[in-house]
Protein backbone atom coordinates (compact mmCIF):
# COMPACT_ATOMS: atom_id res chain seq x y z
CA UNK A 1 0.00 0.00 0.00
CA UNK A 2 1.32 3.73 -0.77
CA UNK A 3 1.78 5.15 2.40
CA UNK A 4 0.13 8.94 2.98
CA UNK A 5 2.72 11.43 2.99
CA UNK A 6 2.40 14.41 5.37
CA UNK A 7 1.77 17.45 4.28
CA UNK A 8 4.64 19.66 4.20
CA UNK A 9 3.30 22.74 5.89
CA UNK A 10 1.79 20.22 8.55
CA UNK A 11 5.41 18.70 8.99
CA UNK A 12 7.13 22.29 9.45
CA UNK A 13 3.94 23.34 11.71
CA UNK A 14 3.82 26.63 9.51
CA UNK A 15 1.00 27.88 7.42
CA UNK A 16 0.74 27.85 3.77
CA UNK A 17 1.17 32.02 4.02
CA UNK A 18 3.99 31.41 5.88
CA UNK A 19 7.18 33.69 4.41
CA UNK A 20 10.69 32.04 3.81
CA UNK A 21 12.18 33.41 6.58
CA UNK A 22 9.10 31.71 8.72
CA UNK A 23 10.15 28.62 7.42
CA UNK A 24 13.59 28.59 7.72
CA UNK A 25 13.13 29.28 11.28
CA UNK A 26 10.62 26.39 11.65
CA UNK A 27 12.74 23.80 9.76
CA UNK A 28 16.25 25.44 12.36
CA UNK A 29 14.06 24.50 15.48
CA UNK A 30 12.95 20.84 13.99
CA UNK A 31 16.66 20.40 12.20
CA UNK A 32 17.89 20.80 16.10
CA UNK A 33 15.82 18.67 17.80
CA UNK A 34 15.83 16.11 15.78
CA UNK A 35 19.26 15.93 13.82
CA UNK A 36 20.83 12.45 14.36
CA UNK A 37 24.07 13.76 15.42
CA UNK A 38 22.09 14.83 18.16
CA UNK A 39 19.77 11.89 18.77
CA UNK A 40 21.82 8.97 18.22
CA UNK A 41 20.45 5.59 17.46
CA UNK A 42 17.09 7.13 17.51
CA UNK A 43 15.70 6.20 14.37
CA UNK A 44 12.52 8.00 14.92
CA UNK A 45 14.38 11.31 15.35
CA UNK A 46 15.94 10.36 12.23
CA UNK A 47 12.64 9.84 10.28
CA UNK A 48 11.10 13.15 11.39
CA UNK A 49 14.72 14.48 10.47
CA UNK A 50 14.28 13.64 7.50
CA UNK A 51 10.52 13.86 7.30
CA UNK A 52 11.21 18.17 8.37
CA UNK A 53 14.40 18.54 5.60
CA UNK A 54 12.28 17.33 2.52
CA UNK A 55 9.38 19.46 3.67
CA UNK A 56 12.27 21.97 3.84
CA UNK A 57 13.60 21.19 0.52
CA UNK A 58 10.29 21.67 -1.39
CA UNK A 59 8.75 24.87 0.84
CA UNK A 60 12.45 26.46 0.73
CA UNK A 61 12.52 26.68 -2.63
CA UNK A 62 9.98 29.15 -4.95
CA UNK A 63 9.57 27.29 -7.72
CA UNK A 64 8.96 23.68 -5.88
CA UNK A 65 6.84 25.60 -3.12
CA UNK A 66 4.59 26.53 -6.38
CA UNK A 67 4.47 22.86 -7.59
CA UNK A 68 3.46 21.77 -4.07
CA UNK A 69 0.85 24.10 -3.70
CA UNK A 70 -0.71 23.14 -7.30
CA UNK A 71 -0.29 18.98 -7.27
CA UNK A 72 0.80 18.33 -3.75
CA UNK A 73 3.21 15.37 -2.80
CA UNK A 74 2.43 14.54 -6.92
CA UNK A 75 4.50 17.46 -8.28
CA UNK A 76 7.65 15.21 -7.30
CA UNK A 77 7.03 11.85 -7.98
CA UNK A 78 6.99 12.17 -11.55
CA UNK A 79 7.04 13.79 -14.82
CA UNK A 80 3.70 15.09 -15.09
CA UNK A 81 3.33 17.38 -12.76
CA UNK A 82 6.59 19.38 -14.06
CA UNK A 83 8.86 18.25 -11.10
CA UNK A 84 10.98 16.12 -13.10
CA UNK A 85 10.78 13.35 -10.48
CA UNK A 86 13.38 14.28 -7.48
CA UNK A 87 13.77 11.99 -5.47
CA UNK A 88 15.24 12.68 -1.59
CA UNK A 89 16.33 9.31 -0.46
CA UNK A 90 19.77 9.46 -1.68
CA UNK A 91 20.42 13.22 -0.81
CA UNK A 92 22.79 14.39 1.26
CA UNK A 93 21.11 16.71 3.26
CA UNK A 94 24.83 17.92 4.47
CA UNK A 95 24.80 19.46 1.39
CA UNK A 96 21.61 21.12 0.43
CA UNK A 97 21.32 22.81 4.01
CA UNK A 98 24.99 23.34 4.41
CA UNK A 99 24.11 26.95 5.34
CA UNK A 100 21.60 25.85 7.62
CA UNK A 101 23.97 23.49 9.51
CA UNK A 102 26.54 25.72 9.38
CA UNK A 103 24.57 27.57 11.69
CA UNK A 104 23.55 25.08 14.45
CA UNK A 105 26.57 23.43 14.23
CA UNK A 106 29.24 25.63 13.83
CA UNK A 107 30.22 25.06 9.85
CA UNK A 108 30.94 21.69 10.88
CA UNK A 109 29.19 19.29 8.69
CA UNK A 110 27.65 15.67 9.05
CA UNK A 111 30.39 13.77 7.38
CA UNK A 112 28.87 10.56 5.66
CA UNK A 113 29.58 7.93 8.06
CA UNK A 114 30.09 5.26 5.07
CA UNK A 115 30.74 2.04 6.45
CA UNK A 116 27.56 2.76 8.54
CA UNK A 117 24.15 2.05 8.24
CA UNK A 118 23.23 3.21 4.61
CA UNK A 119 19.76 3.10 3.26
CA UNK A 120 18.90 1.09 0.19
CA UNK A 121 18.63 2.62 -3.52
CA UNK A 122 15.42 3.01 -4.56
CA UNK A 123 13.47 0.76 -7.28
CA UNK A 124 11.51 1.72 -9.74
CA UNK A 125 8.76 -0.13 -11.95
CA UNK A 126 5.89 0.99 -13.61
CA UNK A 127 2.16 -0.17 -14.17
CA UNK A 128 -0.70 0.58 -17.20
CA UNK A 129 -3.66 1.88 -15.89
CA UNK A 130 -7.28 2.83 -17.96
CA UNK A 131 -8.22 6.85 -18.27
CA UNK A 132 -10.99 6.17 -15.74
CA UNK A 133 -8.52 4.47 -13.25
CA UNK A 134 -5.92 7.17 -13.38
CA UNK A 135 -9.49 9.59 -12.71
CA UNK A 136 -11.25 7.29 -10.10
CA UNK A 137 -8.40 5.82 -8.16
CA UNK A 138 -7.86 2.40 -8.30
CA UNK A 139 -5.97 -1.05 -6.76
CA UNK A 140 -3.08 -2.72 -8.77
CA UNK A 141 -1.06 -5.09 -8.09
CA UNK A 142 2.43 -5.03 -10.09
CA UNK A 143 5.11 -8.20 -9.92
CA UNK A 144 8.34 -7.30 -9.02
CA UNK A 145 11.86 -9.19 -8.43
CA UNK A 146 13.02 -8.01 -4.80
CA UNK A 147 16.40 -8.77 -2.69
CA UNK A 148 15.38 -10.49 0.25
CA UNK A 149 17.92 -11.64 2.93
CA UNK A 150 19.59 -14.99 2.05
CA UNK A 151 18.70 -17.41 5.07
CA UNK A 152 21.66 -19.46 5.30
CA UNK A 153 23.49 -16.72 5.61
CA UNK A 154 21.57 -14.12 7.01
CA UNK A 155 22.84 -11.46 5.14
CA UNK A 156 26.52 -11.73 5.38
CA UNK A 157 27.20 -13.45 2.16
CA UNK A 158 29.45 -15.42 4.22
CA UNK A 159 29.89 -19.36 4.29
CA UNK A 160 28.30 -20.35 7.46
CA UNK A 161 30.77 -20.99 10.26
CA UNK A 162 32.74 -17.92 8.94
CA UNK A 163 32.29 -14.66 9.23
CA UNK A 164 33.46 -11.14 6.75
CA UNK A 165 36.64 -9.89 7.90
CA UNK A 166 37.55 -5.92 7.24
CA UNK A 167 38.81 -5.12 3.94
CA UNK A 168 42.02 -4.60 3.54
CA UNK A 169 41.71 -1.71 0.46
CA UNK A 170 40.13 0.36 2.61
CA UNK A 171 41.03 -0.72 6.48
CA UNK A 172 37.25 -1.22 6.50
CA UNK A 173 36.29 2.32 6.26
CA UNK A 174 34.56 1.49 3.43
CA UNK A 175 36.21 4.44 1.33
CA UNK A 176 38.64 5.88 0.29
CA UNK A 177 40.09 9.12 -0.01
CA UNK A 178 42.37 10.61 -2.46
CA UNK A 179 43.58 14.27 -3.30
CA UNK A 180 43.23 15.86 -6.31
CA UNK A 181 44.96 19.37 -7.66
CA UNK A 182 42.79 21.46 -9.71
CA UNK A 183 42.15 25.00 -10.83
CA UNK A 184 40.78 25.52 -8.01
CA UNK A 185 43.46 24.41 -5.48
CA UNK A 186 43.32 20.98 -3.76
CA UNK A 187 40.31 18.87 -3.89
CA UNK A 188 39.45 15.85 -1.77
CA UNK A 189 37.65 13.23 -3.25
CA UNK A 190 35.95 10.26 -1.31
CA UNK A 191 34.89 7.55 -3.45
CA UNK A 192 33.02 4.42 -2.17
CA UNK A 193 35.65 1.49 -2.20
CA UNK A 194 35.09 -0.64 -5.09
CA UNK A 195 36.24 -3.86 -3.13
CA UNK A 196 33.97 -4.22 -0.62
CA UNK A 197 30.94 -1.22 -2.53
CA UNK A 198 31.18 0.73 0.94
CA UNK A 199 30.20 -2.32 3.58
CA UNK A 200 34.27 -1.89 4.98
CA UNK A 201 34.24 -5.53 5.22
CA UNK A 202 34.73 -8.35 2.27
CA UNK A 203 33.90 -12.07 2.80
CA UNK A 204 36.23 -15.01 1.93
CA UNK A 205 34.72 -17.50 1.79
CA UNK A 206 31.72 -17.21 0.09
CA UNK A 207 28.36 -18.30 1.64
CA UNK A 208 27.19 -20.91 -1.54
CA UNK A 209 23.18 -20.29 -1.30
CA UNK A 210 23.79 -16.51 -2.46
CA UNK A 211 26.76 -16.53 -4.15
CA UNK A 212 28.20 -13.92 -1.15
CA UNK A 213 25.76 -11.54 -1.92
CA UNK A 214 23.63 -11.97 1.32
CA UNK A 215 20.49 -11.93 -1.03
CA UNK A 216 18.65 -14.15 -3.29
CA UNK A 217 16.01 -12.57 -5.68
CA UNK A 218 11.99 -13.10 -5.24
CA UNK A 219 9.31 -12.28 -7.11
CA UNK A 220 6.73 -10.99 -4.99
CA UNK A 221 3.18 -9.23 -6.12
CA UNK A 222 2.74 -5.79 -4.67
CA UNK A 223 -0.51 -4.04 -3.86
CA UNK A 224 -0.48 -0.20 -5.09
CA UNK A 225 -2.99 2.46 -4.39
CA UNK A 226 -3.39 4.04 -7.06
CA UNK A 227 -4.83 7.67 -5.97
CA UNK A 228 -7.94 9.19 -7.98
CA UNK A 229 -6.36 11.82 -9.74
CA UNK A 230 -3.10 10.61 -10.77
CA UNK A 231 -1.42 11.72 -14.26
CA UNK A 232 0.52 9.71 -17.11
CA UNK A 233 4.24 9.93 -15.44
CA UNK A 234 3.42 10.14 -11.68
CA UNK A 235 4.84 8.08 -9.44
CA UNK A 236 3.60 6.26 -6.39
CA UNK A 237 6.07 5.98 -3.54
CA UNK A 238 6.06 2.57 -1.52
CA UNK A 239 8.06 2.53 1.40
CA UNK A 240 10.53 0.12 2.21
CA UNK A 241 10.31 -2.17 -1.00
CA UNK A 242 13.29 -0.85 -2.83
CA UNK A 243 16.46 -2.39 -2.58
CA UNK A 244 18.13 -3.39 1.08
CA UNK A 245 19.98 -1.49 2.69
CA UNK A 246 23.69 -1.61 3.98
CA UNK A 247 25.30 -2.47 7.39
CA UNK A 248 21.66 -2.80 8.88
CA UNK A 249 20.42 0.30 7.01
CA UNK A 250 16.72 0.54 5.70
CA UNK A 251 15.34 -0.36 2.58
CA UNK A 252 15.05 1.78 -0.59
CA UNK A 253 11.54 2.61 -1.56
CA UNK A 254 9.75 1.14 -4.74
CA UNK A 255 8.77 4.10 -7.53
CA UNK A 256 5.85 3.00 -9.27
CA UNK A 257 5.34 4.80 -12.35
CA UNK A 258 1.70 5.76 -13.63
CA UNK A 259 1.18 5.18 -17.57
CA UNK A 260 -2.17 6.01 -18.11
CA UNK A 261 -4.09 5.01 -21.16
CA UNK A 262 -5.51 7.32 -23.90
CA UNK A 263 -9.20 7.59 -23.91
CA UNK A 264 -11.02 7.42 -27.37
CA UNK A 265 -13.26 10.97 -26.03
CA UNK A 266 -11.49 12.62 -23.72
CA UNK A 267 -7.99 14.37 -23.42
CA UNK A 268 -6.78 15.63 -20.24
CA UNK A 269 -5.07 18.61 -18.96
CA UNK A 270 -4.01 18.60 -15.49
CA UNK A 271 -7.37 18.42 -14.01
CA UNK A 272 -9.72 19.75 -16.75
CA UNK A 273 -10.87 17.32 -19.56
CA UNK A 274 -12.05 17.86 -23.39
CA UNK A 275 -13.91 16.49 -25.69
CA UNK A 276 -15.93 17.19 -28.64
CA UNK A 277 -19.73 16.60 -29.14
CA UNK A 278 -21.46 16.66 -32.49
CA UNK A 279 -24.97 18.12 -32.90
CA UNK A 280 -27.28 18.10 -35.88
CA UNK A 281 -27.81 21.29 -38.29
CA UNK A 282 -31.79 21.00 -37.23
CA UNK A 283 -30.27 20.72 -33.25
CA UNK A 284 -27.84 23.77 -33.53
CA UNK A 285 -30.94 25.88 -34.69
CA UNK A 286 -33.30 25.32 -32.86
CA UNK A 287 -31.73 24.41 -29.79
CA UNK A 288 -33.08 21.49 -27.52
CA UNK A 289 -31.42 18.33 -25.50
CA UNK A 290 -27.74 17.29 -26.22
CA UNK A 291 -26.78 14.23 -24.84
CA UNK A 292 -22.93 13.88 -23.96
CA UNK A 293 -20.70 11.75 -22.30
CA UNK A 294 -18.93 12.92 -19.22
CA UNK A 295 -16.41 9.97 -17.07
CA UNK A 296 -19.42 10.03 -14.79
CA UNK A 297 -21.71 8.92 -17.42
CA UNK A 298 -24.37 10.76 -20.11
CA UNK A 299 -25.73 14.20 -19.06
CA UNK A 300 -28.58 16.17 -21.11
CA UNK A 301 -27.31 19.67 -21.73
CA UNK A 302 -29.59 22.22 -23.19
CA UNK A 303 -28.21 24.10 -25.74
CA UNK A 304 -29.40 27.43 -27.26
CA UNK A 305 -31.26 28.23 -30.49
CA UNK A 306 -28.54 29.04 -32.65
CA UNK A 307 -25.45 27.62 -31.55
CA UNK A 308 -22.60 27.93 -33.46
CA UNK A 309 -20.26 25.33 -34.73
CA UNK A 310 -17.11 24.99 -32.11
CA UNK A 311 -19.12 26.62 -28.98
CA UNK A 312 -17.30 25.62 -26.10
CA UNK A 313 -19.66 24.94 -22.49
CA UNK A 314 -18.17 24.12 -19.40
CA UNK A 315 -19.28 21.09 -17.38
CA UNK A 316 -18.45 22.11 -13.89
CA UNK A 317 -17.00 19.87 -11.29
CA UNK A 318 -17.23 16.86 -14.47
CA UNK A 319 -13.23 17.23 -14.68
CA UNK A 320 -10.28 14.75 -12.85
CA UNK A 321 -9.93 15.05 -8.72
CA UNK A 322 -7.53 17.11 -7.40
CA UNK A 323 -4.77 14.58 -5.79
CA UNK A 324 -5.18 16.46 -2.23
CA UNK A 325 -8.60 16.33 -2.59
CA UNK A 326 -10.94 13.99 -3.73
CA UNK A 327 -14.17 16.53 -3.15
CA UNK A 328 -12.97 18.95 -5.40
CA UNK A 329 -12.37 18.67 -8.90
CA UNK A 330 -11.45 20.10 -12.39
CA UNK A 331 -14.45 20.64 -15.25
CA UNK A 332 -14.96 19.24 -18.44
CA UNK A 333 -14.89 21.59 -21.36
CA UNK A 334 -16.74 19.73 -24.50
CA UNK A 335 -16.82 21.20 -27.88
CA UNK A 336 -20.00 21.62 -29.88
CA UNK A 337 -19.47 20.65 -33.54
CA UNK A 338 -21.83 20.82 -36.34
CA UNK A 339 -22.11 17.93 -37.92
CA UNK A 340 -22.50 17.61 -41.73
CA UNK A 341 -24.26 14.57 -42.79
CA UNK A 342 -22.47 12.79 -45.97
CA UNK A 343 -25.23 10.02 -46.61
CA UNK A 344 -28.69 11.26 -46.76
CA UNK A 345 -32.15 10.03 -48.57
CA UNK A 346 -33.43 10.99 -51.68
CA UNK A 347 -36.25 12.37 -49.42
CA UNK A 348 -34.19 14.04 -46.89
CA UNK A 349 -32.29 15.28 -49.60
CA UNK A 350 -35.59 17.24 -51.24
CA UNK A 351 -36.45 18.45 -48.11
CA UNK A 352 -33.12 20.02 -47.30
CA UNK A 353 -33.32 21.63 -50.82
CA UNK A 354 -37.16 22.27 -50.12
CA UNK A 355 -35.13 24.07 -46.96
CA UNK A 356 -32.56 26.21 -48.59
CA UNK A 357 -34.93 27.66 -51.13
CA UNK A 358 -36.98 29.23 -47.91
CA UNK A 359 -33.95 30.05 -46.30
CA UNK A 360 -32.60 32.11 -49.16
CA UNK A 361 -32.10 29.95 -52.23
CA UNK A 362 -28.42 29.53 -51.65
CA UNK A 363 -28.05 26.28 -53.68
CA UNK A 364 -29.67 28.05 -56.89
CA UNK A 365 -27.51 31.17 -57.28
CA UNK A 366 -24.55 28.45 -57.07
CA UNK A 367 -26.26 26.54 -59.76
CA UNK A 368 -26.24 29.36 -61.82
CA UNK A 369 -22.76 30.04 -61.44
CA UNK A 370 -21.73 26.77 -61.88
CA UNK A 371 -23.78 26.59 -65.43
CA UNK A 372 -21.90 29.43 -66.28
CA UNK A 373 -18.80 28.34 -66.13
CA UNK A 374 -19.79 24.82 -67.80
CA UNK A 375 -21.36 27.09 -70.67
CA UNK A 376 -17.98 28.88 -71.02
CA UNK A 377 -16.00 26.09 -70.99
CA UNK A 378 -17.98 24.69 -73.81
CA UNK A 379 -17.48 27.93 -75.84
CA UNK A 380 -14.07 27.59 -75.24
CA UNK A 381 -13.20 23.84 -76.92
ZN1 LIG B 1 23.91 -16.41 1.72
ZN1 LIG C 1 36.87 -1.59 1.24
Amino acid sequence: MAEQKRDYYEVLGVSKTSSDDEIKKAYRKLAKKYHPDMNPGDKEAEVKFKEASEAYAVLSDAEKRRQYDQFGHAAFEGGAGGGGGFDFSGMDFGDIFGDIFGDIFGGGRRSANSNGPRRGANLRAAVRITFEEAVFGCEKEIEIVLKEECATCHGTGAKPGTTPVSCGKCGGKGKIIYTQQSLFGTMQNVQTCPDCHGTGKVVKEKCSDCHGTGYKSVKKRIQVSVPAGIDDGQSIRIRDKGEPGVNGGPRGDLLVEVVVSRHPIFTRRDMDLFSTVSMSYAQATLGGELRIHTIDGDVLYDIKPGTQTDTRIRLKGKGVPSLRNKDYRGDHYVTLVVDVPTTLSAEAKEALRKFDELAGNSLKSEDKKDNDTKKKKKKFF
